[in-house]
């Protein structure tokens, strides 16, 4: 295996995917790996971009034929990261999961070389600020979601680098540093 696997958690709205996107924006040699899920499309998500949105019955065959490196349940849908997927790329390119606080330390039990990076926000009032200010959800669905960030960022602990995102150019610079370090160790 030449790559490195990165696996990327911070609760929902704590700008992960923003910083994954630039970060993977400027290396070729970085793939980002698209989750499976079951929840609907939020608008503007493009079917292979964001997930692969399918259904249950398909998710649940997959389980079975043990199609998932991990898979996790959050909220009535299910997540999972495509395994042959990510083997395929791990022969030669480094990859990125960006996926849940259960799911990353799943995919470290399975692969003890993976390196786990959690974004955390400045605050949970900042957090708060940021996912109603998104509008794609519910004043219900939000209170679901910060009844879980606090359980989240309880688990920094088991993580290889904490990344605060209060400066979104910072954080960014720090991740880069991040992957660039982990890489250059294994050459
Ligand atoms: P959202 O519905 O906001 O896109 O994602 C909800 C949660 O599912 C987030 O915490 C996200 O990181 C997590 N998630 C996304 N993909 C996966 C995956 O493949 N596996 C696991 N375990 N969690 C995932």
């Amino acid at each position: 295996m030449k790559g490195v696997l990165f696996v990327i958690s911070g609760p929902s709205g704590v700008g992960k995917g923003t910083l994954v996107k630039a970060v993977l924006s400027k290396r070729e040699d970085i793939k980002l790996s698209v989750s499976c899920t079951t929840r609907a499309p939020r608008e503007g998500e493009v079917d292979g971009r964001e997930y692969y949105f399918i259904s249950r019955e398909e998710f649940l065959s997959r389980i079975r034929e043990n199609d998932f490196l991990e898979y996790d349940e959050h909220f009535g849908n299910f997540y999972g990261t495509p395994r042959s997927y990510v083997e395929r790329q791990l022969k030669n390119n480094s990859v990125v999961l960006e996926i849940d606080v259960i799911g990353a330390l799943n995919s470290k039990k399975l692969m003890p070389d993976a390196v786990l990076i959690m974004i955390a926000p400045p605050s949970l009032e900042e957090l708060k600020k940021r996912l109603l200010g998104r509008g794609t959800e519910t004043e219900e669905t939000v209170k679901n979601r910060l009844e879980r960030v606090q359980y989240e960022l309880d688990q920094q602990h088991l993580y290889d680098y904490v990344i605060v995102n209060d400066d979104l150019k910072e954080a960014e610079h720090r991740l880069m540093q991040i992957i660039d370090s982990e890489i250059d160790k294994r050459k």
